[in-house]
C-alpha cells in the first residue's frame, strides 16, 4: 500500500540529534511521537518507506513500532515467540527500524506481554494465568491466546530474551510494553507462583479487592512490589543496549487509578499515559485530567499521552478515523497540560487516510512553534489533592462498602467542574507529594474527599495551614487511614474545626443548606434563603465558629402534598469556615463536589467556585475574563511563558464527538510575571498573530480576540 502524497522534503534531522551518553537522554527533549501498530497480516502489504515519509512529514522524534511478544514482525529464533504466520523472508520491524533511521527518528519497540499462544501454554504452563479451577484465561475476543501472569517467569525469562534479542539486531531506542502494567484493578491469578506468592504472604488468594481485607493489603503491596521489580528489570535491558535507551511502561487512566503511580513514578524515566480517546458520557476534558494527574507524579518529567485516530468511542471501530474536531482538542489538551503528544494508527494498511491530516496539521504547527511548549514550571496558584488511596480503595464498586457514596472519582470530577467553570490554575498535587516543597508553592490546597488519608499526609497538610497556606476540604475526608480504617475522628478535625458527630447520613435528595448569616462565600445567591444541600453528609459538631451554613434536613420530594420541611432550621453546620492567622479552612460536611457532578447543579458549582475563591484569595496569578468554558494552563516555558486556553464551550462537551468548533469571543488576560521581567511581545501562536499589550509592574494584561478549539500565548 502507498501513501503517495504524504512525502514532504526530508530530513528533519536538525531537530532530532543523536545525542551522547552523556547529555540527558533523547526523550527528555522529545517533543512529537507517533504510531503505527500494525497487525499479524501486515508483512503481506506494509510498505515500510511509505510509513516512514508519513512520520517524518510529521517532524516526529520517535516512532513505536512492533516488535515482539504476542506476534514476531522479524525472524526471532526465541522458542516460542510466535512469528507473523504471513511474515514469509521479510523482516517487517528491521524495514521499520531502517525506515525511521534513514529519516533519522527514533525507533522505540513496540511490545506486548500479556498474551501468548497455545504452543507456549503446552510447552510453559507455567507462564499462564490461572482460573481458581486451574483453567488457563483465554482472551475474550482472540480465545486462541491466553494471558499470561507477570509473576512467572514469562515476565522475568522470556520478555527478556525477546528484548535482547532485539537490542542485538537492531538499531532500537527503547521498548514500551501495550497493556502493561496499566493503572487499572488487580487481576487476581492461582497459577503456581501466584499461590507460592500467597503463601509467603501468609494466606489464601484474596477472594477480593477490597481494602478492608487485610490480605489484599499486602497482596497490593507485594503487587506493586513486582511490577517495580519488572519495570527496573526490563528498564535495565534496555540500558545494556545504550545508557540512552529506555523501558516505557503503559499506564493512564485518567482520575481513576487502581495503582499507586507513586510508587510507578519512581521506577518510570518515561510516563506513558494510554487515554486514547473518549466514549459515552466522558467529558472533554478527560485528556487534561490525564496531564495533571501524570504531572502530580512526574513533577515535568517525561509523560507522553497516546491520542487514538481511529474511532475509540463504545462501539469501537478500529479502522476508521475519529472526528477531526474531536482528535484535535484531544491533541491540544495533551500539550496545554504539558504531555507530549503519541499520534496512533492501527492497520498497516489502511483503507481510512482521514486521520492522516489531523495529526500532520497539528504536529507541523507544534514543529513551527516547539520552544513554547518546552516548560519550566507551572504557574497555577492552587493545588487539588490528588486523592490516590481514595480513588483506589473507597467505595469502589467492587469493594463491599456502602455503595452509597458513589464511585471514587466523583468527588473530583464535581470539584474539577467547579474549577472549570471558575477559570482557575490549578495543579494536581499526588497525595505521596505532600511535603512542604510542594506545597509551599501554592495559595491553597483543594481536598475533594480524601477519605484514607495516612497520618503522614494529614500531617503534612496541618503543617501547610501552620504556615500560612489555605485550605478547602469535603465530606469524609481523613477520616480513615490510608486502609480504610475509620477513626474516631477526623484525623484533621483541627484543621477542620468540625467533629465527627454521627454516621454518614445519605443518598437523600431535597435536603438543604439554609443560609444564616452574610459571608464572601454566599455572594451571588440573592433571593434565595436556601441551597441545594448534598446528597451525602457526616453530621459535624463545630468548634466555636459562627453557624453560616445550617442543615435542613431531607424531606419528602413527592407527593407534592407532602413537600414541606419537617425540620425546617437546625443549628448542624452544612459548612464550616475559619481564618486561623494568614490561612483560610473552608469545610463542607456534605459531598458538595460529589453532588454537584451527579446533579449538575449550577448553586452548587457556585458555593465551590466562591469557596475556591475564598480560599485562594485576592489577585490570582493568571486571570482570564470572558464568555464560554475554558481551561487554563501557565507555564513557565524556556524562552518566558505560555498561556493554553481551550475552549470546550460544545453541544458534544459531555457527550462525543466534537464535531464543530464554537469560536469564542475576546478574553481578557492578566498575567502576573516573576518580579523584573519586561516583556516584549504576546503572540497568539494559533492565530499567527502579535497581540496588543500592555506591562504594568509585574502584570501583563492583554485582550484575547477570539478562540477557536485552542490558543497558546507565548509572552516573552
Ligand atoms: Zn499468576
Amino acid at each position: 500500500m502507498s501513501l503517495a502524497g504524504d512525502s514532504r522534503s526530508l530530513p528533519h534531522g536538525s531537530m532530532v540529534g543523536q545525542s551522547s551518553p552523556s547529555e540527558s537522554p533523547w526523550y527528555t527533549r522529545m517533543k512529537r511521537c507517533g504510531q503505527i501498530n500494525y497487525n499479524e497480516r501486515d508483512p503481506l502489504t506494509m510498505d515500510a518507506d511509505a510509513w516512514g515519509d508519513y512520520w517524518a512529514s510529521l517532524k516526529v522524534d520517535a516512532v513505536l513500532l512492533n516488535g515482539g511478544g504476542i506476534v514476531a514482525f522479524y525472524p526471532t529464533l526465541v522458542p516460542y515467540h510466535h512469528r507473523s504466520e504471513f511474515l514469509g523472508k521479510r523482516d517487517l520491524f528491521g524495514e521499520m527500524v531502517a525506515a525511521m533511521k534513514r529519516r533519522r527518528i527514533r525507533a522505540v519497540a513496540r511490545m506486548d506481554c500479556n498474551l501468548a499462544y497455545e504452543d507456549a501454554l503446552k510447552a510453559h504452563p507455567e507462564w499462564f494465568e490461572r482460573n481458581q479451577d486451574g483453567a488457563p484465561r483465554p482472551h475474550g475476543e482472540s480465545p486462541w491466546l491466553f494471558a499470561t501472569c507477570m509473576f512467572s517467569t514469562y515476565f522475568s525469562e522470556q520478555m527478556p530474551a525477546i528484548y535482547r534479542e532485539i537490542n542485538k539486531n537492531y538499531p532500537v531506542d527503547g521498548f514500551f510494553t501495550n497493556g502493561w502494567p496499566s493503572t487499572g484493578s488487580l487481576r487476581v491469578c492461582y497459577c503456581e507462583s501466584c499461590r507460592r506468592l500467597y503463601e509467603k504472604l501468609g494466606g489464601i488468594p484474596p477472594a477480593e479487592t477490597d481494602a478492608s481485607n487485610l490480605l489484599y493489603h499486602k497482596y497490593y503491596e507485594a503487587y506493586m512490589d513486582r511490577v517495580k521489580e519488572i519495570w527496573r528489570l526490563w528498564d535495565g535491558i534496555a540500558h545494556e543496549k545504550s545508557p540512552q535507551s529506555v523501558y516505557v511502561g503503559n499506564l493512564g487512566g485518567g482520575l481513576d487509578t487502581v495503582k499507586d503511580l507513586k510508587q510507578l513514578s519512581q521506577v518510570a524515566a518515561w510516563f506513558n499515559a494510554d487515554h486514547q480517546g473518549r466514549s459515552g458520557e466522558t467529558p472533554i476534558w478527560d485528556c487534561a485530567q490525564q496531564g495533571r494527574v501524570a504531572y502530580s507524579v512526574m513533577q515535568g518529567r517525561t509523560a507522553t499521552n497516546v491520542s487514538g485516530a481511529y474511532s475509540n468511542s463504545q462501539p469501537i471501530w478500529r479502522h476508521v478515523s475519529k472526528a477531526p474536531a474531536e482528535l484535535t482538542l484531544w491533541l491540544a489538551q495533551t500539550t496545554a497540560s504539558g504531555m507530549v503528544p503519541w499520534f496512533h494508527w492501527l492497520g498497516g494498511s489502511p483503507e481510512d487516510t482521514r486521520w492522516r491530516n489531523v495529526g500532520r496539521s497539528f504536529f507541523d504547527w507544534l514543529a513551527a512553534n516547539e520552544m513554547h511548549f518546552r516548560n519550566r514550571r507551572t504557574l497555577a496558584d492552587l493545588a487539588v489533592l490528588y486523592p490516590q488511596r481514595t480513588v483506589a480503595f473507597y467505595s469502589r464498586p467492587e469493594s463491599r462498602r456502602p455503595p452509597h457514596r458513589g464511585g471514587p472519582i466523583d468527588y473530583l470530577q464535581g470539584m474539577y467542574y467547579a474549577l472549570l467553570e471558575g477559570r482557575f490554575l490549578f495543579d494536581f498535587v499526588h497525595e505521596g507529594n505532600l511535603d512542604a516543597a510542594t506545597l509551599r508553592k501554592y495559595r491553597a490546597l483543594l481536598i475533594p474527599n480524601a477519605a484514607y488519608l495516612a497520618d503522614a499526609h494529614c500531617e503534612a497538610i496541618r503543617r501547610y495551614v501552620k504556615e500560612g497556606g489555605s485550605v478547602l476540604a469535603t465530606f469524609e475526608t481523613s477520616r480513615y487511614t490510608e486502609w480504610g480504617e475509620l477513626r474516631g475522628d477526623f484525623q484533621l478535625a483541627d484543621i477542620f474545626g468540625a467533629h465527627v458527630a454521627g454516621e454518614v447520613i445519605g443518598p437523600r435528595g431535597n435536603s438543604y443548606a439554609r443560609m444564616e448569616k452574610p459571608h464572601p462565600l454566599l455572594e451571588g445567591f440573592q433571593g434565595t434563603s436556601l441551597l441545594p444541600g448534598a446528597e451525602n453528609r457526616v453530621p459535624v459538631k463545630a468548634d466555636a465558629v459562627p453557624l453560616v451554613l445550617s442543615i435542613v434536613p431531607a424531606y419528602p420530594a413527592f407527593p407534592p402534598e407532602m413537600v414541606y420541611p419537617q425540620t425546617p432550621r437546625t443549628n448542624e453546620p452544612a459548612a464550616i469556615f475559619r481564618e486561623v492567622g494568614k490561612s483560610r479552612v473552608a469545610y463542607f460536611a456534605g459531598d458538595v463536589d460529589r453532588t454537584c457532578w451527579r446533579s449538575g447543579n449550577v448553586d452548587l458549582s457556585r458555593l465551590l467556585q466562591n469557596a475556591i475563591r475564598w480560599v485562594r484569595g485576592a489577585d490570582p496569578v493568571v486571570s482570564v475574563t470572558g464568555a464560554g468554558i475554558i481551561e487554563a494552563f501557565a507555564w513557565e516555558t524556556e524562552p518566558g511563558y505560555a498561556l493554553h486556553l481551550l475552549n470546550y464551550t460544545n453541544p458534544n462537551m459531555t457527550h462525543g464527538s466534537i464535531r464543530e468548533t464554537y469560536p469564542l469571543g475576546p478574553q481578557k488576560v492578566r498575567f502576573r510575571l516573576s518580579a523584573g521581567h519586561r516583556i516584549k511581545t504576546v503572540r497568539a501562536l494559533r492565530a499567527g498573530k502579535a497581540l496588543k499589550f500592555q506591562q504594568e509592574d509585574e502584570t501583563v494584561s492583554f485582550q484575547v480576540p477570539s478562540i477557536s478549539d485552542y490558543e497558546v500565548m507565548a509572552i516573552l
